[in-house]
Parts: C-alpha cells; sequence; structure tokens
C-alpha cells in the first residue's frame, strides 16, 4: 500500500518513496511519500500562518480535540496495534501498551487545560510592589518541530504533539524512516478530531536530509527531539538558541543490595532486559549485585531469560521479537564476541536468527567492554558483583549517560543514599531502570538529554510565562 505524506493537513504523494518493512522476515509493510526540500519549505510556511489561528483556540476547544483524538484511538486502537507490529517487530502484547499508553499521555495533555500552569503573584510583598497586584500565564511560543525513534512510534510522538495541542501551537512531526505509517495514521486522527489542518504537517523523510534544516528554519520555535546522543548533538548546534528537548540514549543500570526480594528482582531485570528486544531507551543493560548473593541472583535470572520465546512478534504467545534489522543483529553480535574475548562469560543467549537475538546473560564482562559502555539497544544485560553500595553507585555513574536508575533493596537509607548519589533524570526502587509512567518528569543529563517529558513539562517547555502586572492607586 502506497501511503500519503501530510503536508498542512493535506494527503500528498511525492515521487521519493520509503519502502517499510516488517522487521520479523523484512516483507514490504507499504510505500510512503518522502519529503523533499519543497514540501519542508511549504510545511515551514502553513505552520507559521497556522500559529494565529492555533492561539487563538480557546482552552475547552483545545481540550475537545484532545479528548476526540483519544476516543478515535480507542475505537481503532486494532488498525494501530497492526500497523505497530507490523513497523517496529515489537509484539502485538507491547504494541497494545503502547497503544493504551498514548491514549493516557493525550488524557493528561487535555487535563492541563482545566488546571494550566500559572499562578497569582503577591507582588505587594516587597516595598517596590504596593500598590500592585497580578498573575502570570503561560502562551505558545509557535510552531514546534517533533522528531522521534523508531522504537515507539505513537506513544514518543504523543508526548511531544499532545502537549504542542494543548499550547496550542502548530507541528511539524518528523518521524523515523523505518516507522513512519504509524505517524501518519496519526496525523489523520489529529485533522479528523477538529485541529486546524493547516496547523498539522507530518513529513517522512530522511533525517539526516531534511532534519537539520527544518530545526535550524526561523520560522520553527520549538524543537523536541528523542532519538541517538550523536543525532541529538547535531540537532542541538542547528538549533541553537531555540527552546529544544533532548531524549537520548542510555546504558540504564540496576543495583541489586543482599536486602532485596531476589526473585522479584530477577523478574523485573529478566522483563526490562528484553522488553521490545533491548530496543528501549532505559532497558535494563547492566546489573551491579552485592557479592553475597550474586551467584544466587544470577542463576535465578539465567532461568528466567531461558523461558522467554522468541519468534513472531504477531503470535500472542511471543515474548521477544525481532531486532529492528539485520545490522542491528551483526552489531549486538560483534560487541558481544568483543566482551567475551575480554573475558567475559555468556551464560545463556548470543545466538540470532534472521533478525532475532537470544535473551542474553553476560557476566564478569570488563567495565570498558562495549556491552557494558555504550548503548546495547538489544536483548542482553551484563550483571557484575560489587562489594558494597559505594562500588556499585560508582559504577553506575561511570557512564557517559544518565537516563534512570534502579535499586532493589528494603533499607530506605540505602534507597535514598542512591537516590542523592546517582546522576540520573530518575532513581527508581524496587523496580528497573525501564519503568517510565507517562505523567513523570522523564528525561536525562550527561548524554542522555535535556529538559523534561511528561505533557505538564513538554508543555512548559513549549510555551513562554508572560506577567501581568498592575498599579492600584490607593482608595481615597
Ligand atoms: P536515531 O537514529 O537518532 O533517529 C531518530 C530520529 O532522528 C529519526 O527520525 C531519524 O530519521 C532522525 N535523524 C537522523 N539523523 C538526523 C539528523 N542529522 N538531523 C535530524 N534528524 C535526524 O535513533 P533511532 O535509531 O531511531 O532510535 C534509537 C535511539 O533513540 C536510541 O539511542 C534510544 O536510546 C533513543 N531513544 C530515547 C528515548 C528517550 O526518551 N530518551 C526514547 C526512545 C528512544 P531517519 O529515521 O530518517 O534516520
Amino acid at each position: 500500500m502506497d501511503y500519503p505524506l501530510i503536508l498542512a493537513g493535506h494527503e500528498v504523494h511525492t515521487d521519493k518513496k520509503i519502502e517499510v518493512r516488517f522487521p520479523y522476515d523484512d516483507s514490504l509493510v507499504g510505500r510512503v511519500s518522502a519529503a523533499d526540500g519543497e514540501i519542508v519549505e511549504r510545511a515551514l510556511q502553513s505552520a507559521q500562518e497556522a500559529f494565529a489561528r492555533t492561539r487563538t483556540l480557546c482552552a475547552g476547544h483545545r481540550e475537545d480535540i484532545l479528548l476526540k483524538v483519544r476516543q478515535l484511538l480507542r475505537e481503532r486502537e486494532s488498525e494501530f496495534v497492526d500497523i505497530i507490529v507490523a513497523e517496529t517487530g515489537k509484539t502485538t502484547r507491547e504494541a497494545k501498551v503502547e497503544v493504551s499508553r498514548a491514549q493516557e499521555t493525550l488524557a493528561l495533555a487535555a487535563a492541563l487545560l482545566r488546571e494550566p500552569p500559572g499562578e497569582v503573584i503577591p507582588f505587594d510583598v516587597a516595598p517596590n510592589g504596593s500598590h500592585k497586584w497580578g498573575f502570570y500565564k503561560r502562551f505558545p511560543l509557535g510552531p514546534v518541530l517533533a522528531i522521534t525513534p523508531f522504537n515507539f512510534p505513537l506513544n514518543l510522538p504523543m508526548h511531544k504533539i499532545a502537549p504542542a495541542i494543548a499550547a496550542g501551537n502548530p507541528f511539524i512531526f518528523k518521524p523515523a524512516s523505518k516507522t513512519p505509517i504509524t505517524g501518519l495514521m496519526l496525523g489523520k486522527l489529529i485533522i479528523e478530531a477538529g485541529y486546524p489542518p493547516e496547523a498539522v504537517s507530518v513529513l517522512p523523510g530522511s533525517g539526516a536530509e531534511i532534519g537539520e534544516k527544518l530545526a535550524a528554519d526561523p520560522r520553527i520555535k520549538v524543537v523536541t527531539f528523542t532519538g541517538s546522543s550523536a543525532v541529538g548533538k547535531k540537532l542541538a548546534v542547528a538549533a541553537a538558541g531555540k527552546h529544544i528537548a533532548l531524549e537520548l540514549g542510555s546504558n540504564s543500570a540496576a543495583i541489586v543490595l543482599a536486602d532485596a526480594d531476589l526473585f522479584w528482582a530477577a523478574d523485573r531485570i529478566a522483563k526490562g532486559a528484553v522488553a521490545l528486544a533491548g530496543q528501549v531507551c532505559i532497558s535494563t543493560q547492566r546489573v551491579y549485585v552485592e557479592e553475597v548473593i550474586s551467584d544466587r541472583f544470577v542463576e535465578h535470572l539465567v532461568s528466567l531469560m531461558k523461558r522467554f520465546r522468541i519468534g513472531d512478534p504477531r503470535d500472542e504467545m511471543t515474548d521477544v521479537g525481532p531486532m529492528i534489522s539485520r545490522k542491528d543483529v551483526e552489531r549486538i553480535k560483534q560487541w558481544v564476541s568483543e566482551a567475551v574475548a575480554s573475558g567475559g562469560q555468556i551464560l545463556c543467549g548470543g545466538n540470532d536468527r534472521g533478525n532475532l537475538f537470544e535473551p542474553t546473560v553476560l557476566v564478569n564482562v570488563p567495565q570498558e567492554a562495549k556491552v557494558v559502555q555504550m548503548e546495547a539497544f538489544a536483548p542482553i544485560v551484563v550483571v557484575n558483583p560489587v562489594s558494597d553500595l559505594d562500588e556499585a553507585i560508582n559504577l553506575v555513574n561511570d557512564s557517559r549517560y544518565g537516563l534512570n536508575a534502579g535499586i532493589f533493596t528494603r533499607d530506605i537509607t540505602a534507597a535514598r543514599k542512591a537516590y542523592e548519589e546517582i546522576e540520573v533524570g530518575g532513581v527508581i526502587v524496587n523496580d528497573v531502570p525501564s519503568f517510565r509512567a507517562d505523567i513523570m518528569p522523564y528525561g536525562g543529563v550527561k548524554d542522555s538529554g535535556l529538559g523534561r517529558e511528561g505533557p505538564r513539562y513538554a508543555f512548559e517547555h513549549m510555551t513562554y510565562i508572560k506577567v501581568f502586572c498592575a498599579h492600584q492607586p490607593e482608595q481615597e
């Protein structure tokens, strides 16, 4: 099937096509029209003009639109699940969770319009403020550019587009080239729900060709990007001086202390390592476990990892689907070989079949190895023993990334210490770093990015504060 792109609310076919393939068997899912320089220019022009309309939509109208998108998404849930599975290769169960979370993200964005951030300012507490009164509220900044990766083609765009609509901003959305169809379906829902069509452009196309050009254009006022650290850094340069949010990669770690519920920890870590075949920015990649329980923990973890069924993601019984491409399978095979050559051992997994890679547990891997230092983005977990919490925290922090970390312990003092000392955007106690709720402020430090998502935080990022201050002379 041929899918047109969306230019200022219109469906447009172009000569340049992107082929979308099912990662499980590389069969063709569809062909998508890609944007060229002229389409990009027209989208920018329209977004700029549309701002005059979107900025004046009243809050109730924007709330209705967001709730209507949610209702349409609920009605068409199975269509979205099927296309997400076909584009990403994630399992049907995982795709269902994504569609349901996208509805939650919409509900959270709509709720902002009932209690928008803003406050009364007590000017008269200061001597120079006597007889003054006022408040501030937030105003939309203007056209938003949203660029997203392949792994969550619905809910990651939703974290950008729903707050953009709540704020009253037009948007141009560039989905990942491997998964653009879901984004096009989302664009159509938003138009059907009543957002001004001229404010909606969904432009598939090579990020390297059109991404930086879009980000640098002065008509774009906000850039919100989720993807790799390498691309994020380029965008930070292209969009210098603009409001920019970067949600980037990680090699997330969990600590397991001797007093933890070992079975719960192993179960959560196994699931956190293989969700979406490990292709989640907060996949549980590194585990530092206190050595007194290390053998028992590893034994249990390995038995759980061996139980996962890998295979066709359309089969409801499948736990772990394929990786996104053969190239990525080859990359992780090489990294695992390098880890073994430097002294690491594979306790289970390590093999591939087509684009499937077996859930893999590695131990005794040196801290310098790629599977520890880089973002693996594969269903693997590296477990190393530590003598105490201090050593674990040092090793967690020995990373260029800092997105989420997890700690399993019953000791509140240890949990607090981890929270205080680990350099990340979130510390999850008694669960894996892979945990994210759509309501929470989410984002990282170091090479994991800047800014926070979650509808309220993204809304703040896409708006500016304007103060109202009035002088009221003393009544006679
Ligand atoms: P990617 O290669 O960085 O691509 C992400 C998006 O950027 C795609 O739409 C891509 O377009 C575009 N792009 C590529 N080069 C560009 C350029 N020079 N200028 C502007 N845009 C450009 O990432 P990916 O492989 O799709 O996704 C995996 C990465 O995303 C991982 O690092 C993962 O950790 C990260 N991620 C982070 C979060 C988070 O919330 N922190 C969530 C999910 C994923 P093309 O597809 O056309 O190349």
